[in-house]
């Protein structure tokens, strides 16, 4: 559940409490469901989870009886990096400057607000509103409003920001994976091209010209490295293929241990699988589920100095619970949704690690393909839990 922050402006008091009422207890008293949830449920033709409130966001009202002051409270909620959603507008409100003028001020201050204008009158055209602040830069709605109406206009405004700010993170996130990948693009060229002038204009015994080749042949390895990372942003806008099938899981996750203990040995890193005998068969895609495996391990042994990583299969019920423990560097809580978004990485984190923020995402798309999803709990110096469950086959 998320809170968004919500202004109303209005000179009439009992006006904004009515605001308080429909805004902060309206979650509880109205049966009318999110827009999200319905929308969804029209477009997917199926009934949306059901959770324990029908609402994905509650909100944070606060309201104001004039323009200006409404304008003093974007302007903090901007500067203290906490912006409001979503503002409610009365269009007359004497002594002070009006709904309109108070509208355009804000937008000024603030271009992503969501600005509902509420009136009683028509003293204002639709027409001249919208030449004033743009087509798609408000609703307009009459007084007196339903509870409903106003609700409803509330989170579904409130949808649209929440998913322009995600997008403004995605965008973010991708231009400094862009910028991170040309630099360590060029790097690499630039030692081959190096080694190869030096190899071409000098005399040299054969040994140094072997150990010059075997450099050439690191960079180049590195270098298919970072293609293979573009060629997996490729597959992460696409759906991923699995093919689903029974899985020896514990078989997997030997073959995974097998695989990266020799990774996790130079690091003095203890490696290990725990389960009991008799874990049974799961459904999903072989490959998928050792790369999940793979990206979560290899993970765990980077962000751990000191200590052990462990992957831990317990049956439950119908499904198998796989836990991926380490006694690493750890996510700090307020770090521990974003660690799953495409391209982010915890910024200054403990441990320096060459990475692109691809690995987390690619598990979670891969799992959602097996109606399943990951999560993590995490100390920060103390280490991380990665776990998911997989259905039993
Ligand atoms: P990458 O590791 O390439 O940066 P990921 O998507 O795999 O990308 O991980 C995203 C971020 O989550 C990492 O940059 C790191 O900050 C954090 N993270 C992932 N796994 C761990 C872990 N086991 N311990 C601590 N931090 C982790």
């Amino acid at each position: 559940m998320t809170v968004v922050k919500i202004l109303a402006v209005d000179d009439e008091p009992l006006i904004l409490q009515s605001y308080l009422k429909i805004l902060t207890s309206g979650a509880k008293d109205s049966t009318v469901r999110s827009l999200d949830a319905l929308a969804k449920e029209l477009l997917d033709g199926k009934p949306s989870k059901p959770s324990s409130s029908p609402w994905e966001r509650t909100f944070a009202v606060t309201t104001v009886q004039q323009g200006e002051e409404a304008l003093q409270a974007v302007s903090e909620a901007v500067a203290m990096g906490n912006p409001f959603a979503v503002v409610f507008i009365d269009m007359r409100m004497p002594p002070g400057i009006d709904g309109l003028e108070t509208a355009k001020r804000m937008l000024m201050v603030d271009g992503n607000l969501e600005i509902v204008i509420v009136t009683a009158y028509s003293d204002r055209t639709r027409t001249e509103l919208a030449e004033a602040l743009g087509e798609a830069r408000f609703l307009y709605i009459q007084k007196p409003f339903h509870p409903d109406e106003l609700l409803q206009t509330a989170q579904s405004l409130s949808a649209r920001w929440e998913l322009a700010r995600e997008q403004e993170r995605l965008d973010r996130d991708k231009e400094i994976f862009a910028r991170n990948m040309s630099h360590e693009l060029r790097h690499p060229l630039q030692v081959v091209l190096g080694i190869c002038d030096t190899l071409l204009s000098c005399e040299m015994e054969e040994a140094q010209r072997q150990q010059f080749i075997r450099d050439i042949h690191s960079e180049a390895q590195r270098l298919a490295e970072l293609v293979e990372k573009l060629r997996m942003i490729n597959q992460l806008d696409s759906e991923p293929s699995l093919e689903m099938q029974a899985v020896e899981l514990k078989e997997l996750t030997e073959r995974v241990v097998r695989l990266l203990k020799p990774e996790a040995k130079k690091k003095h890193l203890q490696l290990t699988c725990e389960a009991p005998e008799d874990i049974p068969l799961v459904r999903g895609d072989e490959s998928s589920l050792m790369q999940i495996l793979i990206n979560l391990v290899v993970n765990a042994i980077h962000y751990t100095e000191t200590g052990s990583v462990c992957i831990r299969l317990t049956p439950k019920e119908h499904r198998v619970l796989v836990e991926v423990q380490d006694t690493g560097v750890g996510v700090a809580a307020s770090e521990q949704k974003a660690i799953f978004r495409k391209f982010y990485r915890v910024p200054k984190q403990a441990l320096k690690v060459r990475g692109h923020g691809l690995g987390l995402s690619i598990v979670q798309d891969l799992l959602q393909g097996h109606g399943s999803t990951i999560a993590v709990e995490s100390n920060l110096g103390q280490g991380s839990c990665f776990f998911f469950d997989l259905f039993i086959a």
